[in-house]
């Protein structure tokens, strides 16, 4: 008989290995296992010595793969009387929670390989049920990840995504300064995120000095009624892309009063407009560029427009940044387009968090990182079906 242990395999202080079984094959092994005597049993649910035993019993849990061979341990254990609880509860043997039918330590394994696997993936690779799989990680996520710690928020940047083409939006909240979200709600309503802000003391609230957003009405409602002193800063990209749309009615426009020879220079160029004018390299797209813009002077005063836009967020001083988004607005408005005239209009009602960005040069580009990221994590965490568990690994994700 070898005189080799596998019990060093197995370094649980409060059991003892009493025996093996591995299938001919080596695919299997059962290891049996039962209380060390010489530890007192402890509670599982408050951790204190228990006064007594209610009874014996015993359960069957993977643990991590021995060699080629599946592991199981079949453990014996006691119900045990709690004086300090006043109720029967599982003893603490440190192999295993009462919840989860696995060890600690293929947990903690499982755990690891949900945050570069998806759930079906760790499931196949370790033979284990993917509703086991992904409660284990939720079980951990919860743990490390479930209350984002709210202390100290000065800038926030908030922003929606959106989870199903069309019209499911969740609202996400990022630490600015830490690069951390800090909130993932469902809809993008000013409820939403008064929400997030309910969580805050007033006193945190008053901390926060600014926030950047798209010019969203419900967002900008929540942060006045919630946040005393917040500046509302109004994102660049946001506002070039609804600009980008106007550009685009503005050449529908052209394109329906246009002959029908130069509706074939029309033809495709929609990408060209949208396009940077600088990423236009191919030399035919060049010419159908140039002869697009030369066709129509409207097209042409908006495409200026679009750069000049970008340009009134490079401004410092409060006082050069109304100048220019008033120069810009009079620009705009001299085309007399319909399309133009609401987005002047709307971009005057807010100029205030236009030029709050000379005091905070902030934005939301940081929360375009959970769109790149969410076609991933939505693949790992099962799609949208259990928020919490998407939520938590939207927080594991941007934990750094
Ligand atoms: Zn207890």
């Amino acid at each position: 008989m070898s005189v080799l242990s596998i019990a060093p395999y197995f370094p649980f202080r409060r059991i003892k290995i009493i025996g093996q079984t591995v299938t001919p094959d080596a695919a299997g092994a059962h290891i049996h296992a039962e209380p060390d005597k010489r530890f007192q049993p402890i509670c599982q649910v408050c951790g204190q010595r228990a006064s007594g035993t209610h009874s014996w019993t015993q359960r069957r849990i993977r643990d991590l793969s021995f060699a080629t061979a599946q592991t199981w341990i079949t453990c014996r254990y006691r119900k045990v009387f709690c004086a300090h609880c006043q109720g029967i509860h599982v003893e603490d043997l440190e192999l295993f929670h009462p919840y989860l039918r696995v060890t600690i330590r293929l947990a903690r394994y499982i755990y690891q390989l949900c945050r570069f696997m998806t759930v079906t993936e760790v499931a196949r690779h370790l033979g284990i049920d993917w509703k086991t799989v992904k409660n284990i990680d939720k079980f951990y996520l919860e743990h490390d990840y479930g209350q984002p710690d709210l202390k100290g928020l000065r800038i926030l940047a908030v922003d929606e995504i959106s989870i199903r083409k069309g019209h499911n939006y969740l609202t996400v909240v990022l630490d600015f300064l830490a690069g951390r979200i800090v909130f993932v709600g469902k809809k993008r309503t000013a409820k939403t995120l008064k929400r997030f802000f309910n969580q805050l003391s007033i006193s945190q609230r008053k901390k926060i000095e600014a926030v950047a957003m798209d010019m969203w009405d419900p967002f900008i409602k929540a942060v006045n009624d919630k946040l005393p002193n917040a500046k509302i800063v109004f994102d660049l990209f946001h506002v070039v892309a609804n600009f980008s749309r106007v550009i685009d009615k503005v050449r529908n426009r052209e394109y329906r009063k246009a002959s029908k020879e130069d509706k074939a220079v029309f033809k495709g160029a929609k990408y060209l407009l949208l396009k940077n004018r600088r990423n236009v390299r191919k030399q035919s797209h060049r010419n159908q560029l140039k002869k697009l813009l030369a066709l129509n002077q409207a097209i042409n005063t908006v495409m200026i427009l679009k750069e000049k836009l970008k340009h009134i967020w490079t401004y410092r001083s409060r006082s050069w940044a109304a100048k220019a988004l008033d120069h810009w607005c009079n620009l705009a408005r001299s085309l007399n387009i319909r399309s133009v005239n609401t987005f002047v209009n709307m971009l005057q009602r807010h100029r205030y968090g236009i030029i709050n960005r000379c005091d905070y040069p902030i934005h939301t580009g940081k929360l375009e990182g959970v769109n790149n990221k969410i076609k991933v994590i939505k693949r790992k965490a099962y799609g949208f079906h259990d928020l919490r568990y998407f939520t938590l690994k939207i927080y594991q994700a941007f934990s750094n």
